[in-house]
């Protein structure tokens, strides 16, 4: 079960968020630009409420990028370790994308989804039962509690 208010923050520990908020979506983005930023295969991260989000020590760093789909991406990191821990898109501004490596518990988040299949690396397999999409994900149904936070 998600326990809130939940916590997380960098590897060096230079920075620390808090969340009192459970996610609408968690999912894994498969796509170069995620691969690219983590240095890794993929990125694992959640949606949440962006007033739900509270900064409890440090400064992050930030890296803005326009993506394909013509919308503006802040990815916040520590500017001490490099570890990156959430994300702003234009598209969302209600909406704050939480990277699930950097909760303190992120075992106790239930991933069922993975987005841009069509850049995966073929070794990672999905599991049974998992929603796929080719390209970016339709969460309109993870938002029936309050749709008016899931933008464009
Ligand atoms: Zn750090
Ligand atoms: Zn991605």
């Amino acid at each position: 079960m998600f326990e809130l208010p939940a916590t997380g923050g960098c590897r060096c520990g230079r920075f620390r968020f808090s969340f009192d908020s459970k996610p609408f979506v968690a999912y894994t983005c498969h796509c170069r630009e995620c691969r690219k930023l983590t240095g890794s295969a993929f990125l694992t991260c959640m949606h949440i409420p962006a007033e739900s989000l509270t900064l409890l020590k440090g400064d992050p760093a930030c890296d803005l990028r326009q993506t394909d789909s013509g919308n503006s991406l802040i990815t916040y990191f520590c500017n001490r370790c490099g570890g990156n821990m959430y994300a702003k898109n234009s598209a969302r501004p209600f909406v704050v994308t939480l990277h699930v490596g950097s909760l303190d518990k992120p075992e106790k988040v239930e991933v069922n989804a993975h987005i841009w299949l069509k850049q995966k690396l073929s070794w990672v397999e999905i599991p049974d039962g998992h929603r796929r999409f080719d390209e970016s994900g339709d969460w309109l149904e993870d938002y029936k509690d309050d749709p008016s936070k899931y933008g464009e």
